[in-house]
């Protein structure tokens, strides 16, 4: 008698301790879905066990994207942005607190880099058009003209929210700061409802929200600079961080053999060349990672490289023309080559 109680409880407590695991783990299932905003391609997937709330969350994120994207487009005419450059040289323009923020933090990352990512290369960036019908090889004495308008020192702040553009004829652009911050928003709505496992992509800005359901690090592919969008050339392992990628292949026009891109050397004013042809940072913001993976290329291997070793949860990715890859000392050993035509320099 006493060994069936013995045994009834056993069964008893193995049913509820395998409706307890399963009450902890309920089975968790992606939904997915992708548009184009930002001038680019985004797509955001979330493991969720309520399949209709991820979907309606996704919308609740294209939504924010979209107030992003109508506050500091350059290509919507009735945008914040727009409306500083409009008042250059004029008058204080009151912002709102989203786009005050990434112009400060653009403006701090002229100041770090000095120069080289530069918020205010607006007229650069509208001269070559690249990625435009407009597109074209200006002349010589036009990059001369516009390099005159192409400096962060003549951004001024008054109070919490106004800024000013010093020169008539300055033009702010956060095309190189702006999905970064975009993709933070994003990763804060999906938080606040209680996900814990979501792939933000955001034309290359990645955010690897937590781990994967079944508690393994994400891979995160980078893209191989020379193969069409998707084709990786190594793979990642991350958890809980962000991976931004700046590239030559993104937005470029080929004129008489030659490439030119759209990452623009603030001192020279043309496409940056340096050797650098893809910068990927590894870290917790990608606002910041958006703004360094900018930065890098443009301040190339050596000058990129130093930038990011002094900073702390900060890595990179470096990748030459010469498909050589550099590494910031915390990725030693951790980017997966699978591409053997790419190399990993010591
Ligand atoms: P990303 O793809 O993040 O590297 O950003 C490239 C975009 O940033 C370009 O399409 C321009 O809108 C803008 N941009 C180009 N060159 C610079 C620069 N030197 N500093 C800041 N923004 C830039
Ligand atoms: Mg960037």
């Amino acid at each position: 008698m006493k060994k069936k109680t013995f045994q009834l409880a056993a069964q008893v407590f193995v049913i509820i301790f395998v409706f307890l695991l399963s009450a902890c783990n309920p089975q968790k299932e992606m939904v997915t879905d992708s548009t184009y905003m930002l001038g680019t391609y985004l797509q955001l997937s979330l493991w969720t066990e309520d399949k209709a709330e991820g979907m309606a969350v996704i919308q609740e994120c294209f939504q924010r994207i979209r107030q992003i994207e109508q506050k500091m487009s350059v290509n919507i005419e009735d945008s914040e942005v727009n409306e500083i450059n409009r008042h250059a040289g004029k008058e204080y323009v009151a912002v709102s607190d989203d786009t005050m923020a990434v112009i400060r933090k653009g403006f701090a990352y002229a100041e770090l880099t000095d120069g080289a990512f530069d918020p205010a290369i607006g007229r650069l960036v509208k001269l070559w058009g690249i990625g435009t019908e407009r597109e074209r090889v200006p002349k010589p004495e036009e990059i001369q003209e516009a390099l005159k308008y192409v400096d962060y020192r003549g951004i001024k702040f008054q109070d919490e929210n106004k800024v000013k553009l010093d020169i008539d004829g300055m033009q702010l652009d956060l095309g190189g700061i702006a999905k970064g911050y975009a993709a933070d928003a994003v990763t804060k709505i999906i938080r606040e409802k209680g996900i814990k496992h979501a792939i933000i992509n955001l034309g290359g800005n990645v955010v690897a929200l937590g781990k994967k359901a079944d508690g393994a690090p994400w891979k995160i592919g980078i893209q191989d600079p020379f193969e069409p969008t998707g084709t990786h050339m190594g793979v990642i392992e991350v958890a809980d961080q962000t991976v931004v990628t700046s590239g030559n292949y993104e937005r470029y026009f080929i004129r008489d053999g030659k490439r030119y891109h759209h990452i623009i050397d603030p001192k020279t004013g043309y496409p940056s060349e340096n050797g650098v042809i893809s910068a990927t940072i590894i870290t917790d913001s990608s606002i910041d990672a958006d703004a360094l993976s900018t930065s890098v290329y443009v301040l190339g291997l050596e000058k990129g490289m130093n930038l990011i070793e002094s900073m702390e949860g900060v890595e990179c990715i470096i990748i030459t023309e010469e498909k050589k890859v550099f590494l910031s000392s915390g990725l030693k050993g951790r980017l997966k080559i699978t591409n053997d035509g790419f190399q990993i320099v010591d």
